[in-house]
C-alpha cells in the first residue's frame, strides 16, 4: 500500500516553514497595527450557512464545496471562505452589542474542490480581515490600506490594486438589464460557460477567465456609470481618500477596473483586488469588498461590513518569484555528541540544558564523525562532546561551530554549560 496525499493538498515541510512564518507573522503584525483582533471559527459549518452566505450562483456553492452528511444526519461543509463564518459568529455572539465597528482578522485553511494547478489548490490558506458595523468610506479606505501595507511589508513589489463599485442592490437592476442586453447582443461570441453564466448571473460574465469574453467585457456598460445617491457619494469620497493615501504611502496607486466584480454574491459598493503586474488567472493575491447585505441574509440585524481575503499560497509563490529573503529557522544552541558509554549522561545533560532554556538536540549514537555531521546538518551553534573520560572527570568539551570554532573544557553540569554557551554569545 502506497499512500499519497489527496490531490490539491500539500505537505508544508520544515524547509518551507520560514515562508509560512513570514506571511503569518506579517499578517499578525499588520492586523495589530490597524487594531484588528483575531477570531477563529470552526473548520466546518452548517452547509446552509455557505449556501445562503456565499450565494447559490457562485462557483463555490455550485461545484466547489466539500460537503458531507455527518453521523448525526446534519449537512456539514468544510469552510470554503471565511466571511460567512465570521458574520455567523458576529451574530451568534451578539457582537452588535460591542462598540462598532468590530475589527477582526483570521488566518486559516479553506477548502474548495477545484482543478489543482499552480496557485489553485483544494486546501489553501487565507489571511482575512473584516470591519463590521461601519458603513463609511473611511473604513473602505482603511481595509484597502491594510491590504496594501501587508503586501508592502512582505516586500512584494509591482502589485496593482484594482477597484470598482457595484453600487447597491436596489440601484443595480438598470445596470444588470443593460449589461444583459449588451452581452445578449454578442452572445454568439461567448464561450458556452459564459452563455450559461449570462442566463444565471450577467454580472459574473464580467469576471470570466475566457479571453474572448474579457475582450467583450472591456466594452460592456460600466457599473460606476449607473450608481446614484449614497452609493455614488460613497464611491466619490472613497476615491478622494485613496488619493490621499499617497501622502503616507508614496508608491500607492490604484486603477478603476470596470470588469471587476466579486465571485461571491453578497458584495455591494466597493470591490477591490491586489494582483501582481504579470498575473495570469491564478494571480489575484488579495480580493475583497463591502458586503452590507450579508448580515441580513444570514438572519442578523442589518449591519454593514467590509473585508478582504488574501491567499497565502499565492503570496508565498510571489515571495519566491521575487526572490525575497526569509529568515532561515535557527538551529539548536547545542547538539550533544556522546561516545562510548556516555549515552545516558548525554541524555541527562540534554534535559538539564533544555530546563535552562538552551535548545538542545541529541546526536544519534554513531561514530564521532557521523555525529558531527549531524550537528552541522541541524545548523547547531555548539556541540557538547561527552565520552567515558569526560564523564569520569566531570567535564565536557564544548565546541563552537561558529567562526573561530573555539573549544573549551567546562564542568559537566547543565547550569555551568548553559552559562558558558550564553556567555560566548552563541546562544
Ligand atoms: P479565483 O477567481 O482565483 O478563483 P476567487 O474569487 O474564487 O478567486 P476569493 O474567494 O475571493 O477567490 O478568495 C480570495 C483569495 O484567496 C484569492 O484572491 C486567492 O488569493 C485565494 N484563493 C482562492 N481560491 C484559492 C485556491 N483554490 N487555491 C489557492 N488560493 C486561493
Ligand atoms: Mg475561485
Amino acid at each position: 500500500m502506497n499512500f499519497k496525499r489527496p490531490r490539491g493538498t500539500a505537505d508544508i515541510l520544515p524547509d518551507d516553514q520560514p515562508y509560512w512564518g513570514k506571511v503569518y507573522n506579517t499578517a499578525r503584525k499588520v492586523a495589530h497595527q490597524f487594531g484588528y483582533r483575531r477570531i477563529d471559527t470552526p473548520t466546518f459549518e452548517d452547509t446552509n450557512l455557505f449556501e445562503r452566505g456565499v450565494g447559490n450562483e457562485t462557483d463555490i456553492v455550485q461545484k466547489e464545496m466539500y460537503s458531507f452528511d455527518d453521523h448525526g444526519g446534519d449537512m456539514i461543509t468544510l469552510r470554503p471562505e471565511g466571511t460567512a463564518s465570521v458574520c455567523r459568529a458576529y451574530i451568534e455572539n451578539g457582537m452588535h452589542n460591542l462598540p462598532q465597528p468590530v475589527r477582526l482578522f483570521y488566518a486559516a485553511a479553506m477548502f474548495r474542490y477545484e482543478r489543482p494547478q499552480a496557485g489553485r489548490v483544494r486546501q489553501f490558506h487565507q489571511f482575512g480581515v473584516e470591519a463590521i458595523g461601519d458603513p463609511s468610506p473611511e473604513v473602505d479606505a482603511e481595509v484597502i490600506e491594510l491590504g496594501w501595507k501587508y503586501i508592502a511589508d512582505l516586500g512584494i513589489k509591482d502589485v496593482t490594486l484594482r477597484i470598482n463599485s457595484l453600487g447597491d442592490a436596489e440601484g443595480r437592476a438598470d445596470y444588470i438589464n443593460d449589461l444583459d442586453k449588451y452581452f445578449l447582443g454578442v452572445v454568439d461570441q461567448l464561450p458556452k460557460v459564459d452563455q450559461d453564466r449570462l442566463k444565471r448571473a450577467p454580472l459574473r460574465v464580467l469576471d470570466s477567465k475566457a479571453r474572448e469574453t474579457q475582450a467583450l467585457a472591456d466594452a460592456a456598460p460600466k457599473s460606476v456609470d449607473y450608481i446614484t445617491g449614497e452609493a455614488k457619494e460613497h464611491w466619490e469620497v472613497l476615491l478622494v481618500l485613496l488619493d490621499n493615501l499617497k501622502q503616507a504611502y508614496p508608491d500607492f496607486s490604484y486603477t478603476v477596473d470596470h470588469r471587476l466584480v466579486r465571485g461571491l454574491d453578497y458584495y455591494n459598493r466597493t470591490v477591490f483586488e491586489f494582483e501582481p503586474a504579470d498575473a495570469g488567472s491564478q494571480g489575484t493575491l488579495i480580493a475583497g469588498g463591502r458586503y452590507d447585505p450579508l448580515m441580513g441574509i444570514l438572519g442578523g440585524q442589518e449591519t454593514p461590513g467590509i473585508g478582504f481575503a488574501g491567499g497565502l499560497e499565492r503570496l508565498i509563490m510571489e515571495l519566491k518569484k521575487q526572490e525575497l529573503p526569509v529568515k532561515a529557522s535557527k538551529g539548536p544552541d547545542v547538539v550533544v555528541v556522546t561516545l562510548g558509554d556516555a549515552g545516558s549522561a548525554g541524555s541527562t545533560l540534554a534535559a538539564g540544558l533544555r530546563a535552562k532554556d538552551i535548545s538542545t538536540v541529541l546526536a544519534p549514537k554513531r561514530s564521532m564523525k557521523a555525529q558531527m555531521r549531524y550537528a552541522n546538518s541541524q545548523n547547531a551553534l555548539n556541540v557538547v562532546i561527552l565520552g567515558d573520560r569526560e564523564v569520569e572527570n566531570g567535564v565536557a568539551s564544548v565546541k563552537s561551530l561558529g567562526e573561530g570554532g573555539a573549544q573549551s573544557e567546562v564542568t559537566l553540569d547543565a547550569a555551568a554549560i548553559a552559562e558558558h554557551v550564553r556567555s560566548t554569545g552563541n546562544q
